[in-house]
């Protein structure tokens, strides 16, 4: 069956998906994103997705454009349209369309909503963590709200084509201090030769990532001691294991760090452990769609 798009009220085909030129998140980025794993036929911490949703549009002013329980009632769709049984749901909210002015567009515009989902293979995210990943560093250049989950990525995009071209998965953005902020699209984390697990706290620099949120919980759980600061380069590359956190790749370890292999070059047991046991600590919403008529695509 081919992909189907939630459009602003519309179920359409995939390939026929669109919004209008002068959509503000077109032309101006003018818009806030959610990305959700979906594992085994669930939706995996949709909650806490859902609160920095509200959280990111309030910090933007953008009006909601819907009820939590019509929202979700979509992403259902969208995903059980979709026939996802493993992978990710998109949902992205703009100011609207209205003609091309820097300022908001007169109250009552309707913000654009749009959702996808695609699978993923489980099977071949856990081949490509089996390996590890490497990371570059790159200047942090963002600017000073990441804690808003905007579709204004282009540092970010910037940087992943960089670690790309380098041959590595991801780009962690190191600050004026020295100290490393995050991924390009990931939470990053080392874990000490002590076995303490270290992360930036998200009070400043970061986007706070459900993903990291899990594995603070999980950590707890498991008796780990974690510290939320800074850490370095140097305390980076001198680590026993290191790892990336996000909703589309979970747990994932790094291996090398520049041109600094970590230990043996292999993903250590603390993060094979975590990764394997992600979602003892995550909410799992189960993928019903709760009654009344399928809305036909069209
Ligand atoms: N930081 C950035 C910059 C991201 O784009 C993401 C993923 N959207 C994350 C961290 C991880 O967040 P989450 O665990 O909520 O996917």
């Amino acid at each position: 069956m081919s992909r189907v798009a939630y459009v602003n009220g519309q179920y359409v085909p995939h390939s026929h998906a669109s919004v209008h030129v002068e959509d503000r998140g077109y032309q101006f980025s003018d818009g806030v994103y959610e990305v959700c794993e979906i594992w085994k036929g669930q939706i995996v911490d949709m909650t806490p997705h859902l609160d920095r949703l509200d959280r990111s549009l309030k910090e933007l002013q953008i009006p909601a454009p819907m009820s939590r329980r019509a929202l979700v009632r979509v992403m259902k769709e969208v995903i059980s349209l979709n026939r996802v049984n493993n992978g990710i749901i998109y949902m992205q909210i703009t100011r609207g369309v209205a003609p091309r002015e820097h300022n908001f567009p007169p109250a009552g515009t309707p913000p654009s909503v749009v959702m996808t989902a695609k699978s993923v293979s489980p099977h071949k995210m856990d081949q490509v963590a089996a390996k590890g990943v490497g990371v570059v560093t790159v200047e942090e250049n963002r600017w000073d709200r990441v804690d808003i989950k905007t579709v204004g990525l282009l540092p970010n995009v910037l940087a992943k084509q960089k670690a790309k071209e380098a041959g590595a998965h991801e780009a962690w953005f190191v600050d004026k201090n020295g100290l490393i902020t995050e991924g390009g699209s990931t939470n990053a984390w080392i874990i000490l030769k002590d076995g303490t697990l270290v992360t930036r706290p998200a009070t400043h620099g970061i986007l706070r990532g459900i993903t990291r949120e899990g594995v603070l919980k999980l950590a707890e759980k498991k008796g780990f001691s974690v510290e939320e600061r800074g850490f370095s380069m140097d305390e980076a590359k001198n680590a026993r294991e290191a790892f990336l956190t996000s909703a589309s790749g979970l747990v994932m370890p790094v291996v090398k760090i520049n041109e600094t292999i970590l230990g043996d070059g292999q993903p250590g047991p603390i993060v094979q452990d975590l990764r394997k046991s992600f979602h003892d600590a995550s909410e799992l919403i189960k993928l019903t769609v709760a009654g009344g008529n399928a809305p036909g695509v069209c």
